[in-house]
């Protein structure tokens, strides 16, 4: 990866949490070609965020922030947690009760109670209110782009109809720069707080501060660099030395449970499978090592070569240790669709759906499966497994796709206008929104919940239009 290093170019400043360097070109970075994970549309803008869709790793990520959240008085299903694919260590909040995660962040902590201290302190930013201070900066016309998604993804597909959406409109930027920072006083204030919640949640508060010794290393490492924030960011002695006080004073809390670490180590092993070269996965787990995680990473890697006998047999070993595991049979589904074994695929995915009948991806991963078989049925049993999938998750801009295809092919050209409207809200232009939005409310019966959805973002698409 030498060479790829940018200098003091277009840092991604987040909270404290954060510290400007190590920016990959991960866009363009050959070999990088992270098929496996389901990424949301926004992906594929050049210049925005790309969102690492995954149902195993938002469970996980979940099973760790949840009790935090709690902790803080925070009700969890009122916070989203998202992924972003970037390798730079960082965290931030945004748009209200949303936690950002970069995929960096979680492959470089070494420990569940490390990410738990990442999650706090972001969380204490949130209870703090620190971003509602920043009203200006989140409405600032560069932010728009993610805050359009967020809007999508917050009032959700099928969700409420009278709930608002925020449109995209304008630059796809995301001006995390302006918008993400804090005050020493907000950080110092969060770095107290955050603390509290994890060790009221049981955890090893103390695990902070060896995050915080990862991030000054990184920044020792940009002493060439001359972005001020980075240089000013108090990633100080004085921090260090007041969060040791305060955590003096907390309960050391229990180590975490074999299962807690279990799930952990499966998400770090995933993604890093997924982000890391084939090679260096293949080297740093040598087949000599029958361990499950070892294989977990083996069969990712041989998948992504692509060696398919190799990555089937590890992941038929896999299953095998836990039969009934719908992540494990979701992954080998997606393995298999995306060799071209769609029948194969609907079989493995209805298995994990059947396991796991709420998870959102799985059941979009069996859609678009059913879409890409010629069985009778298929096309009508995908249609309501993806109207299925948008209910419950409403930020997979993906599965609305596979869902407008579902609805043309089955001739309702309304269903389908109104899913693709749902899709370009959350990653396309209030132009886009408007025209299929009416395309939707021209076709469905008047009255219908589709056609008053329709209205509903032919009212928002008009509004941001004239703003
Ligand atoms: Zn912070």
């Amino acid at each position: 990866m030498t060479g790829l290093l940018r200098t003091g170019a277009a840092f991604v400043l987040g909270c404290v949490l954060s510290v400007a360097g190590l920016n990959f070109a991960s866009l363009s970075l050959p070999g990088l070609d992270v098929t496996g994970l389901n990424f949301a549309g926004p992906a594929v803008a050049a210049d925005g965020p790309i969102f690492i869709r995954d149902a195993e790793i938002e469970s996980t990520l979940r099973r760790v922030a949840d009790p935090i959240l709690r902790a803080a008085g925070v009700t969890p299903a009122t916070t989203d947690l998202y992924l972003i694919r970037d390798q730079e260590m960082n965290a931030f909040v945004a748009n209200g009760q949303n936690i950002f995660l970069h995929t960096g962040m979680i492959t470089r902590l070494a420990t569940i109670d490390q990410l738990r201290g990442v999650i706090a302190h972001e969380t204490a930013h949130i209870v703090g209110g620190h971003l509602a201070r920043r009203g200006q900066a989140m409405t600032g016309g560069r932010n728009i782009m993610l805050l359009g998604m967020l809007g999508a993804a917050a009032a959700g597909v099928a969700g409420a109809p009278d709930a608002s959406v925020a449109i995209a409109a304008g630059s796809q930027q995301v001006a995390t720069r302006d918008m993400l920072a804090f005050t020493r006083g907000e950080e110092a204030a969060a770095d107290q707080a955050g603390v509290r919640y994890v060790a009221a949640a049981g955890g090893d508060a103390s695990a902070v501060l060896d995050v915080l010794r990862t991030l000054r290393g990184q920044q020792a490492l940009l002493s060439g660099q001359t972005d001020p924030y980075a240089q000013t960011h108090p990633l100080s002695s004085e921090r260090i030395t007041m969060l040791r006080e305060k955590i003096a004073t907390l309960p050391r809390g229990e180590p975490p449970s074999a299962e807690e670490v279990y799930w952990y180590d499966r998400m770090v092993t995933k993604l890093d499978a997924f982000l890391d070269r084939p090679s260096q996965t293949l080297r740093d787990h040598p087949p000599s090592d029958q361990s499950e995680m070892a294989r977990l990473a083996r069969a990712i890697a041989y998948h992504r070569q692509p060696d398919l006998a190799r990555a089937g047999h590890e992941m038929d070993a896999l299953i095998a240790m836990r039969p009934d595991d719908p992540f494990y049979i979701e992954l080998k589904g997606q393995f298999l669709l995306e060799i071209g074994k769609a029948g194969e695929a609907v079989a493995t995915y209805r298995r994990a759906a059947e396991l796991a009948p709420k998870e959102a991806l799985i059941l979009s991963g069996l859609g678009r499966a059913l879409l890409n078989t010629e069985a009778p049925g298929a096309t009508e049993e995908a249609r309501d497994v993806l109207v299925r999938s948008t209910r419950l998750d409403g930020r997979n801009s993906d599965a609305l796709r596979d869902l407008a295809l579902a609805e043309a092919r089955l001739g309702n050209e309304g269903e389908a206008a109104l899913a693709t409207a749902e899709r370009f809200a959350m990653t396309g232009t209030a132009r886009d929104v408007l025209r299929n939005a009416t395309r939707a409310a021209d076709l469905l019966p008047v009255g219908s919940p589709g056609w008053r959805r329709a209205q509903d973002m032919i009212t928002i698409a008009r509004r941001a239009l004239r703003r």
